[in-house]
């Protein structure tokens, strides 16, 4: 089969021909109609310190993807709960079920986590074999929305996590695909104000696509000082900080009302100041470091959100490439003019 693969250490990616993964007694095999690529994807080309420091070559990339089951792996045929020609997306994040984390209902911090198409062959290929347990039927939703309910459901964790938010003040700060969707989950979900920041004119009109009631420049605009003229000098309920910046840290703590919540998704390359006694503890916030998906909930909220018609993802698609212009799909994602990428596999 056709596979974008890390061949060997150093950057670019190479599209070959691989075998078909063989299908355990668990696994489910999937023809991969449509995948999402992300910034991991674009850490991978580069080769960066934490690619090189994690990744073992050869290995299949990709890690957002949904299409059709092929073949069912002899237990999962037995119990019946799929069936060859369903349409499918799969949770990436492969766990133990053993482990602490895992059997108290926090599989997404499994300590043993296994990352398709990072620590073990991905979805750029025509098929991928998954165990069952990740495997969630799309029960209508087409596959090129399935192929980015990944990160939909990383912006459902980060704008959910802390319960309702129905009539709440927020403030996503950083609107690269992750935080847009986050934008459009506090909209479904019947927020009062949604603010969005970012400092990438692309990606502001992407968030007002997402239905952001007001986007904010931080080059030009003081995020801080409008956040608090706009819910009665208290500063807002949640923030969603999707930048990893620095600068996106302290834009968090100083916008977040007293009592108020910091969800945490930007994975910072540095370390950050924070000044805790007067950013967090005598503020009373709430951080909550935002990692992966809630094994199932989170999975089982998005797609009634998106089936439902409340959730549309679709405005923060700006490309779609076939498989074979895998660098293409990257270079847009490197010069900050795309918002998400999808690549047509077999469509
Ligand atoms: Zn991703
Ligand atoms: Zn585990």
């Amino acid at each position: 089969m056709r596979a974008v693969v890390k061949a060997a250490p150093g950057k670019g990616l190479e599209l070959t021909e691989v075998p078909t993964p063989s299908v355990g007694a668990r696994d489910v095999l999937i023809r991969v109609h449509n995948a999402g690529v992300c910034g991991t994807d674009l850490h991978i080309w580069e080769w960066d310190a934490w690619a090189a420091g994690r990744i073992r070559p050869p290995v299949v990339v990709g890690h957002e993807f949904a299409g059709a089951v092929v073949e069912l792996g002899p237990e999962v045929a037995a119990e019946g709960i799929f069936a060859v020609g369903d349409l499918v997306t799969a949770e990436g994040h492969i766990v133990c079920g053993d482990c602490v984390p895992c059997r108290t209902g926090n599989g997404h911090l499994c300590v043993r986590t296994q990352i398709i198409g990072v620590d073990r062959d991905g979805a750029f290929a025509d098929f991928i074999a998954m165990p069952a347990s990740n495997v969630m039927k799309l029960n209508g939703i087409p596959t090129e929305v399935g192929a980015i309910m990944d990160p939909v459901g990383n912006g459902v964790h980060t704008a959910l996590e802390g319960g309702d938010v129905t009539g709440a003040t927020a403030l996503v700060i950083g609107c690269g695909p992750i935080g847009c969707f986050a934008t459009g989950v506090l909209r479904a979900a019947g927020a009062g104000l949604v603010l969005a920041s970012d400092f990438n004119a692309t990606r502001r009109v992407l968030a007002t696509r997402m239905g952001a009631h007001r986007v904010l420049d931080p080059a030009h605009e003081d995020v801080v000082a409008i956040a608090h003229d706009l819910t009665e000098g208290l500063g807002v309920d949640l923030v969603c900080e999707m930048s990893g910046h620095p600068a996106g840290h302290a834009t968090a703590f100083a916008a977040a009302r007293p009592g108020g919540r910091v969800n945490m998704l930007g994975t910072p390359a540095e370390t950050t100041e924070v000044d805790f006694a007067r950013d967090v503890i005598f503020k009373g916030l709430t951080i909550y470091g935002v990692t992966g998906r809630r094994m199932y909930e989170t999975w089982i909220q998005m797609r009634r959100l998106i089936g439902s018609g409340a959730l549309d993802p679709m405005p923060v698609v700006t490309h779609r490439f076939p498989l074979e212009r895998i660098a293409e799909a990257i270079g847009v994602i490197k010069d900050g003019t795309a918002g998400k990428v999808i690549l047509e596999i077999n469509t």
